[in-house]
Formats: structure tokens, sequence, C-alpha cells
């Protein structure tokens, strides 16, 4: 099979995810990133009676008069209305957040107004009728639709929720992504390693970025180099996962078992080898609604590969619209670069800030085993498939990290 364009791959795995996860509810303390299942509409309406905006008084605009008084009739303060009702030449004493009582039409505020005595106040001011009253339903009224399906909960909106008059939210269920790290040459970081092992740390970076993304990560933890074991470890995770994601062994050396294992384990082989770098050997495979995603075992092709594939993917899952868009932003490029060969390429780059626009620099090495400078990077610069050389300040898209 000739290399697969990337577009064409995320499609692929996009058009296999014929389903969103089921709804649950969650209180407001955890709804933080969950995706809302349904529209969400406003129970109350708010604010729910004209309220003031400052301290002050509350009159009637037509009653102002710099200097003529005013008789004080009573008091409102936030959670303790004025019951009365409030005629010609009468004023209450109001603060932020009362209800403006009947009769009142206008705040005057302290700053304006002389307290002669107990009973009387003097305006120092007009004021416009209406002016520092919050109307009811200034924000939202009962019935409105505020959040759409979809819409991924953040503070802000999470707020909303809560003043909308909801204690819980429906929400889509989390993917569970379950992570299989194969290779023999892995130990787990803190332990002791044996001649010609390293720190496996693909899992905990995989988990962290899908977790982010809105997936729950299952760590099914290291797998040996055998056909077996990776059989075994693949039929274990189709039972508990949504998605599978394996690491390493996606290529077809003598010590890369998932493609065999895949297939012995039922799955249809979607894709094996895309045209991307870093990241080329990166399988693709489904049995049922279980999708497998076989990624390259280098770190930095790992991350960039579930950037560019298992995010939108999750995302799907989840009902999210945009779910597909990478989020590419043009920039300028801050360098010379070759011309590119058949394999679109993602860049680590740093970026800054020229009154020409914003730049983005790659870094001169590009080893896709380097993390150090995933972590150094701000973006990646976006180099299509058979792009001709570039020279610095041209433009071109990035993505940001
Ligand atoms: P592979 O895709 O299995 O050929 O692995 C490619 C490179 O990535 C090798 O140098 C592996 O040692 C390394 N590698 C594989 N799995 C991991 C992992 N879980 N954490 C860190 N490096 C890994
Ligand atoms: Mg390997």
């Amino acid at each position: 099979m000739s290399l697969m364009a990337p577009d064409e791959a995320r499609r692929r795995i996009l058009a296999a995810a014929t389903r969103v996860t089921g709804s649950e509810a969650v209180p407001l303390s955890q709804a933080r990133g969950r995706t809302l299942a349904s529209d969400l509409v406003a129970l109350r309406t708010h604010p729910p009676f004209a309220a003031s905006a400052m301290d002050g008084y509350a009159v009637r605009a037509g009653d102002l008069s710099i200097g003529y008084p005013l008789r004080v009739i009573g008091e409102a303060a936030a959670g303790h209305p004025f019951s009365g009702t409030l005629g010609a030449g009468e004023a209450v004493r109001i603060f932020t957040g009362a209800m403006v009582p009947n009769g009142a039409d206008t705040i005057l505020i302290q700053e304006n107004a002389t307290r002669v005595d107990e009973h009387h106040l003097v305006p120092t001011q007009t004021e416009a009728r209406g002016r520092f009253v919050r109307l009811a339903g200034l924000d939202f009224a009962e019935g409105d639709v505020l959040l759409p399906a979809g819409s991924v909960l953040d503070a802000r909106r999470i707020g909303l929720a809560a003043s909308m008059g909801h204690a819980s939210l429906p929400v889509r269920q989390r993917p569970r992504v379950a992570i299989l790290s194969t290779g023999d040459e892995l130990a787990l970081p803190g332990a002791e390693l044996r001649s010609g092992q390293i720190v496996s740390s693909n899992a905990f970076a995989l988990a962290a970025q899908v977790s982010a993304a809105g997936a729950e990560a299952i760590d099914l933890g290291i797998v040996p180099d055998t056909a077996g074991a990776t059989r075994s470890a693949i039929e274990q995770a189709s039972d508990v996962a949504d998605i599978i994601l394996t690491s390493g062994g996606a290529s077809v050396g003598d010590h890369d078992f998932v493609q065999g294992a895949l297939i012995a384990a039922g799955f249809a082989m979607g894709f094996w080898k895309v045209a991307v770098r870093p990241g080329k050997p990166l399988m693709f495979g489904t049995r049922g609604e279980v999708q497998c995603i076989g990624l390259p075992g280098n770190t930095v092709s790992s991350l960039v590969c579930t950037l560019l594939f298992v995010v939108p993917l999750i995302g799907k899952l989840l009902g999210r619209p945009g779910h597909a868009d990478p989020g590419r932003e043009p920039a300028l490029l801050g360098r010379d670069l070759p011309a590119n060969d058949l394999r679109e390429e993602y860049m680590r780059a740093s970026l800054h800030r020229t009154e020409a626009g914003l730049v983005a620099t790659p870094f001169a090495t590009q080893d896709s085993s380097i993390q150090r400078l995933l972590v150094e990077a701000e973006a990646l610069l976006v180099r299509p498939a058979h792009a001709p050389a570039a020279r610095a300040g041209e433009p071109c898209e990035i993505i940001r990290l």
C-alpha cells in the first residue's frame, strides 16, 4: 500500500466513528472540560426582578430636581425588598442587588444625593429614567437556549449554567481510551534500567493528552514484543475501550507485532502508512465500534499523531462541532526551508511577534525522538507535501501547542 495523505487518513478514522458516547448527569462542580449532551435551556429568568446596580436611592426620574428634597420612606437591601409602593416625591434608600421598589424607575446614586435629615434627601444631579436599573431578564429569560449541545464546559459556561438554574448537567460520557506500550526495551519511570532498556514515557504523555481532549485514559501497561502478548493485550483492551492506542511496533520489522495482532484479533485494517513526518508508520483498524490507532514508538511521533488523528476522533465521539479542525493559523516563516518530499511535515518551531506578524522558526533538529525540543516548541509548523523551497518571510501555517 502506498502512503495515505494525512487528511484522508483523518477522514477515514472519523468516518468509522458513526456514533457519539452515551450521556450522563454530572454536578456543576465536576463539569469542567465535559461536553454538553443536549441543548441547555434556562430554567429561570435572570435577573428575576429589576435590581439596583448601585448604592443610592430608588426614585422616579421625573421627580428629580436639583435642590428639591425627596422624602425617604424606607430601605431596600439585597435579599430584603421594600414591600411598599413609592409615590410622587418619595425615595427609598437602596443598595446594590436590591429589588427596585414598585413605583420607582431610576436609581440616584448616593454620590449625587445629600441626606439632609433622617427622612429627606436633596438631589445634586438629575438622572435619566432607568439609570442604574437592571431590568428583569436583562441577562436571559426562562426558556432561552443559551448553551448548545456539544459545548465544552469551561468556567464561563459553568457559571452561566448555574445561573440558568441547573444543579447538574447532561454531558457525554468520556470515550474510554486504552493505551498499550509495546516494546521489550521499556521499563517504567523510576525502575532500574537493565542494559538496552529505556524509560517508557509515551503512555504517560498520551494519557494526559487524551484526558485533556475529554477522554478517560486506561493505561494497560507495557506489552512484550511477541505476537501472543500483543494479541492478548489488544483483546483485553477491546473489552474495556472505545479507542485503543498502541505505541511502538507499528512498522513491519521482525519485532513489530501490532498489525499481525490486530488482524489475529479480528480487526479490519484501514491503513498502516501515512504520508506524515513525524509518524509514517501509523496504523488504523476497526472491530465493531472499537477503533485502534497504532502509533509509532518515537515519543514526538506518538504525540503529534495523537494530536492529528486521535484528538479529532475523541471530539467526534463527544459530539463536539468542529472536532475535525486541527486549529491552524497563519504565520510567517522564520527561516529558509528546502523543498519538501511527499510527506506532510509538522516541524517543532518557536514563535515570536514582529511588526510584520507572527513568525514561526522551525528548529534545525527535527529528530522524532527528541522530547526536549517538543517542550521548547511553541507551535508545529505545517509543511505541505511536495512544498517547494521556501524563503524566510513567506506565509506558512502553524498549529499552536
Ligand atoms: P518502534 O515504533 O517500536 O520501532 O519504536 C520506535 C522508537 O521509539 C524506539 O527507539 C523505541 O525504543 C521508542 N519507544 C517505543 N515505545 C516507547 C515508549 N513507550 N516510550 C518511549 N519511547 C518508546
Ligand atoms: Mg518497538
